[in-house]
Order: structure tokens, then sequence, then C-alpha cells
């Protein structure tokens, strides 16, 4: 079977393989397509087209937008962005800015905890140009010696109920959907179990999200368990949803999850993407890389 992975972040974002070597490594777990899909940006795009090229295999290009919803987290994956997505991009600037001045008040909170620690040293964490997260924070930490782990910074200091935590400015849905669909993007709902709902809640979210244009809904994640994921499937089915599927892997920053595989309970298969396509050509849309 032809398999895939539909969610992925590299260095561009908080992974810790660079585009290439992210594609280089789908081709070693025997992966015949895979989407980059990095938060708030899609600097790591034109590199992992090229490694696809290189290593035969189908690059997708995407990203990841965290949006506001006060009852859990959620976020929306938008794939077959064009190249450049200049559109998109200007308004991925302003998130990105933002994020410099949350991560400015999350040293500045760690600091009046007496944690020495300046934005410089969670600079030499990232890729010049790359979206900052708290993962270069908590990597920042840990070498510090004021966390023992990145679990731990992100226990003790920048998760939600962490000492130095700081919410993220986000969209609303309506934005980012709205934005994705003006560059041609194909909308997924991300990892559902996050949103922390109901079937019920989750089933009038969803018919609120199609009314703004989302797409689809990630049904096979990592984190997903063999029942989710059957009730997202049905789901997907009676709501007319396209159906995705990704491991989210970020490297050594999410040691346990596996590209492809996940936490060993995933396999994605190419169907999933030819539906995809159809359903764009059917559109109008381009399915090219
Ligand atoms: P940010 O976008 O800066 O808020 O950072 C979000 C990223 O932090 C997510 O993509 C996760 O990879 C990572 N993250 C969130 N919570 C944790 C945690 N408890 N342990 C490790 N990584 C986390
Ligand atoms: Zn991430
Ligand atoms: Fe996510
Ligand atoms: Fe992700």
């Amino acid at each position: 079977m032809k398999l895939v992975d539909l969610h992925t972040h590299s260095t561009a974002s908080d992974g810790t393989y660079s585009p290439t070597e992210l594609v280089k490594l789908a081709k070693e777990k025997g992966l015949c397509a895979i989407a980059i899909t990095d938060h708030d940006t899609t600097r790591g795009l034109e590199e992992s087209i090229e490694a696809g090229r290189k290593f035969g295999i189908e690059v997708i290009c995407g990203c990841e937008l965290s949006v506001e919803f006060p009852q859990g987290q959620m976020h929306i994956i938008g794939l077959w962005l064009p190249l450049p997505p200049r559109k998109l991009e200007k308004e991925l600037k302003y998130l990105r800015e933002k994020r410099h001045s949350r991560n400015r008040k999350i040293i500045e909170k760690l600091n009046l905890l007496g944690i020495d620690i300046s934005y410089e040293d969670v600079l030499r964490e990232v890729e010049t140009g790359a979206t900052v997260g708290r993962p270069h924070i908590a990597r920042a930490l840990v070498k510090k010696g004021a966390a023992s782990s990145l679990q731990e910074a992100f226990d003790k200091f920048i998760g939600p109920k962490g000492l130095a935590y700081v919410p993220k400015e986000k969209f609303s849905p309506e934005k980012a959907l709205g934005i994705l669909k003006r560059e041609g993007a194909t909308t997924i709902l991300a990892h559902p179990f996050s949103l922390n709902l109901s079937e019920g809640e989750l089933r009038d979210q969803l018919r609120r999200l199609i009314s703004l244009g989302l797409d689809g809904m990630e049904v096979y994640y990592s984190e997903h368990d063999r029942e989710h994921t059957e009730l997202y499937l049905e789901i997907c089915r009676d709501m007319g949803l396209l159906i995705s599927g990704g491991s989210d892997f970020h490297g050594s920053v999410k040691p346990h999850i596996e590209l492809g595989r996940g936490q060993g309970n995933l396999q994605i298969p190419y169907d999933l993407v030819e539906e995809m396509k159809r359903y764009r050509r059917e559109r109008g849309l381009h399915v090219n890389s």
C-alpha cells in the first residue's frame, strides 16, 4: 500500500529536521507523499519541493494555523498552497511578529522568576527566519539548566499551567479559513480530539466550520485511539468532509512520534490524497506540488 503523512513540521518552525531532511526521511520510511505543515510559515516549502524532486517524493505545500477556540485547541491545516503564497504570507508575517512580542513577554516573566535567560539565548535555538515558538524557549531553558527536560519546561514554566505562560495571538476560525481559501488551499481541521468536545458539540462546530470553508478533518493522527478514529471517520462520511491523516512529526521535540507511523498506530493510505485531488480538480484547483 502507498503511504503518506499529511502533517509534519520542519526547522522552518519548531521541528528539528530541515525540510530536505524531512523529505529524505519520508523516502527512508517508504512514504510516497508528505505534506509540510509548519506553524505560521511557508518558508520551508521551496526547499521541500526541491528535495521532493531529488528523492522522488510527492511534496504537498501546507501550513498549520492555531485559531481562537476557548474550549480547547483548534488548529487548521491548509494543503496545496501555491508557491509563493503571497497573500497568505502577508497575513502570516503579522502572526510571526506577534509571536516575537509574546516570546519577549515570556522571557520577561522567566526573568522575574529569577531565571537568567535572554531572547538571544532562545534565538540561538532557531534557524534564522523560522517561526519562533515555545519549543525553542523550552530548549533554551533546558540548556540553561532551569528545567531538566522539555516536558518539565512546559509543565513548570511555559505550558498553560506554567508560571511564565503567555497566550498566543491567533486568528479567528473565519479569518484563518478565509485566507487559506483565498489562496486556493484545501482546509483541514487538525487533531479534532484537542477541541475537547462531545460528539454532538463537534458536529455542531463542524457545521459552522464547513459554512466558513472547511473541506476536511484529520481522522488519522498520532494521538487518536481506534475508537476516536472510527468516530471521526463516520462524522466525515456523514458530513461530506475529506478525510486526512498525519503524524504531527516534530523530530526530537516529540521523540515518541515517528514520521508516517505516529506512535506506531498510523498507516495513512495514498487514496486519501487521490480523493483530495479529485475534489480539487472538480473545483478547478491545482493538484501539483
Ligand atoms: P507555540 O506555537 O509557540 O505556542 O508552541 C506550540 C508547540 O509547542 C506545539 O507545536 C507543540 O509541539 C509544543 N508543545 C506544546 N505543549 C508541549 C508540551 N507539554 N511538551 C512538549 N511540547 C509541547
Ligand atoms: Zn509544532
Ligand atoms: Fe497542531
Ligand atoms: Fe502540528
